[in-house]
């Protein structure tokens, strides 16, 4: 089994479902008592948020690239940074080890062209939702994401930092969520990204009224894969 490196903390919340689901995965791939081989790095997230607020986003790439170096020096096979947003300076990491990182959109688009989705609603931070990474690493593999309005990106994005990375759900929360799903399958979306690794708190994609694909999910499945191949 090959050891799995993850870069956590981005939010916690999050990082303690990939742990869960990767152990989960791992032992429903092996049976019996196995578990997944893992090294989680768990960053302070205060100083990172307000690295992305201010635009620091040179320094918080150089916080990605010691978080890798040190999963690289603990012998890890494969490097996951444990959220979207910070896949904005995957660079960095990818610049800085010779461990491969395994890119939570690349993980997605294989999952949305398996299921001949072209057309996905990418939910997530401002900063996933209105920066190019993203919707670019979607669009060099033949997705044309879209996004929710301005006034939903905004509500979505407080309810992430104000309310889920600190493990709070609230039926707002999950109705305004949903609300922005409806709205865009009525505008021609034919699925929608969790594409922040905190929203499958709020409903399980199954729920989400259109074909739902959870990055959490999709990422640590491939990580399991990578570990397992
Ligand atoms: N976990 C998040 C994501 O998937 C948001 C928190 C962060 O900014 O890292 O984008």
């Amino acid at each position: 089994m090959r050891t799995i490196g993850l870069i956590g903390g981005m939010s916690w919340q999050s990082s303690r479902l990939y742990y869960d689901r990767i152990n989960q995965m791992t032992v429903d791939r092996l049976g019996g008592l196995h578990s997944a081989q893992v090294t989680v790095f768990s960053i302070d997230f205060a100083p990172l948020a307000v690295m992305q607020a201010e635009g620091r986003w040179a320094e918080a790439g150089q916080l990605m690239a010691d978080a890798a170096r040190s999963l690289e020096r603990a012998g890890a096979d494969v490097i996951a940074i444990g959220a979207n947003t910070m896949h904005k300076v995957a660079g960095a990491v990818t610049d800085a080890v010779d461990t491969p990182l395994l890119h939570i959109g690349d993980a997605l688009a294989t999952a949305l062209r398996r299921e001949a989705r072209s057309r996905p609603l990418l939910l997530g931070t401002r900063f996933t939702m209105e920066d190019a990474f993203m919707r670019e690493h979607l669009a060099a593999k033949g997705l044309e994401a879209v996004v929710p309005e301005k006034q939903d990106r905004e509500a979505l994005h407080a309810v992430i930092y104000d309310e889920l990375v600190k493990g709070v759900v609230t039926e707002a929360a999950r109705a305004r969520v949903r609300g922005m799903i409806d709205a865009a399958g009525e505008t021609g979306a034919d699925s929608v990204i969790f594409g922040c690794t905190e929203i499958g708190m709020l409903f399980p994609p199954t729920d989400a009224g259109l074909p739902g694909y959870d990055t959490l999910e999709i990422h640590a499945a491939a990580l399991v894969d990578f570990a397992l191949a």
